[in-house]
């Protein structure tokens, strides 16, 4: 049986326990929902005053020079590039995952309706982000040219559902809902087989698990940086082109932001021929700098070192939860295999709602996905593993004593 005294020497020996210190974390709160919402960086507080005072205040629109406003998105998104395996002229930081995505999708079905027309599926799974389906389902009603969107049940569907019919492959590293990890780069190598392209979401794998875009030799990648990247509430999401895709690289939200030379202020679009193609409009600059606050805190560590604790701490959360909670009806959802494990775990409960409503009264802070599931992210940059041991005490004493309310009222945000 695990002890709490082992959780206290695991985090004694932990040698990336000082990194917490970096995040502004309330007192007597466990939080298990960086996944969702990123924990505050220090640094957030004194950069936002910093833009407001100084940037914008006192300096005013010279801003846009002197405080590098202007090249902040191709900035971030160097600083994004090495903890997703990308070069930094393939990224930028602009705009939200959903609009990126219908950016990168836009391109992909443009450069397949040219080299293989008849290629009309669009395939992705049905337990992935609804955001991302209805992405797609947007811009191929819209253009009315017969694309179809092909849903798979389980990721074991995937390589017999990308077959030569298909235009575009569109999947989640990391299943938001299970936590399952998929393997990117023998399914890259799969679609390319069948002469699709490979659009990776990186929502919650984006500082959460090593990703090497390049040696898989995917296409199009986005990704939050509001999760595991702790840029802030709605901070702006990224997109990465394969180097290789860049020249072909088009959309249709032209906007003066990825033109060639914006301030020429020519009728006709030109893109620029780097990634701030990409890009649309002006930028938020406070929701932006913050970013840079959240990026730098990985320059102190590295992504092996936080897998690695990572992936402790999720095994000893299961294994907790498998000891102290054995006589009740939990469900592990998440694989336990590494190799298909992300940052968080989920486990489904018939009342999970309510339980996860009491575990928060509690101040250990998860949430709740549909149907019946218990989500717990674990972001090692500030979660230790007596947290882990807390988090699984309060859910045995919740269980065991029936703390929860059957009828607790739903949140419009769960
Ligand atoms: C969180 C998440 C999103 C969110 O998209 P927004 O445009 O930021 O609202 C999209 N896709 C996946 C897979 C996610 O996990």
């Amino acid at each position: 049986m695990i002890t709490k005294s082992h959780c206290q020497t695991l985090d004694q020996n932990d040698a990336l326990a000082p990194l917490r210190n970096e995040f502004d974390l309330p007192k007597n709160v466990t939080y298990l929902d960086g996944n969702s919402l990123g924990a505050q960086p220090k640094a957030a507080l004194t950069r936002a005053q910093q833009v407001i005072t100084q940037e914008w205040g006192q300096d005013l629109i010279r801003s846009w020079n002197s405080a590098g406003w202007f090249d902040m998105p191709s900035r971030l998104g160097d600083m994004l590039a090495p903890l997703i395996g990308a070069n930094p002229a393939e990224v930028v930081v602009t705009d939200s995952t959903s609009v990126n995505l219908f950016k990168a999708l836009a391109a992909a079905l443009h450069l397949q309706a040219e080299l293989h027309p008849h290629k009309k599926i669009i395939v992705s799974e049905r337990s992935n982000f609804p955001t991302d389906l209805y992405m797609v389902q947007g811009l191929t009603q819209w253009l009315d040219r017969g694309y179809r969107l092909e849903l798979v049940d389980s990721p074991e569907q995937l390589n017999s559902a990308i077959n030569e019919h298909v235009a575009v492959a569109l999947l989640t590293h990391v299943n938001y809902r299970t936590g399952e990890m998929l393997d990117m780069t023998s399914l890259t190598t799969h679609i390319h087989a069948q002469g699709a392209l490979a659009i990776w979401d990186l929502c919650h794998s984006a500082g959460a698990v090593p990703v090497e875009l390049n040696a898989a030799n995917a296409d199009f990648a986005i990704g939050c940086t509001y999760k595991y990247l702790n840029g802030g509430p709605g901070s702006p999401a990224f997109i990465w082109v394969a180097e290789r895709h860049l020249a072909k690289f088009t959309h249709p939200l032209s906007g003066w932001w990825g033109h060639t030379a914006p301030f020429a202020m020519q009728p006709e679009f030109t893109p620029t021929a780097s990634i701030r193609r990409a890009l649309c409009g002006t930028q938020p600059m406070i929701s932006l700098a913050l970013v840079e606050t959240g990026l730098a805190v990985f320059k102190k560590t590295s992504m092996t070192a936080l897998r690695e604790k990572s992936l402790a701490l999720t095994d000893l959360f299961i294994q907790l939860v498998e000891q102290r909670c054995a006589n009740h009806p939990l469900g592990l959802v998440t694989p336990r295999s590494h190799s298909k494990r992300g940052s968080h775990v989920s486990f489904t409960h018939p009342h999970a709602y309510p339980i996860i409503q009491a575990l928060i009264e509690r101040g250990i802070i998860g949430d709740y996905r549909e149907p019946a599931v218990l989500r717990f992210g674990f972001t090692p940059l500030y979660t230790g593993f007596v947290d882990v041991w807390n988090a699984v005490e309060a859910l045995r004493d919740i269980l065991d004593t029936q703390a929860y309310q059957i009828n607790a009222t739903r949140h419009a945000v769960t």
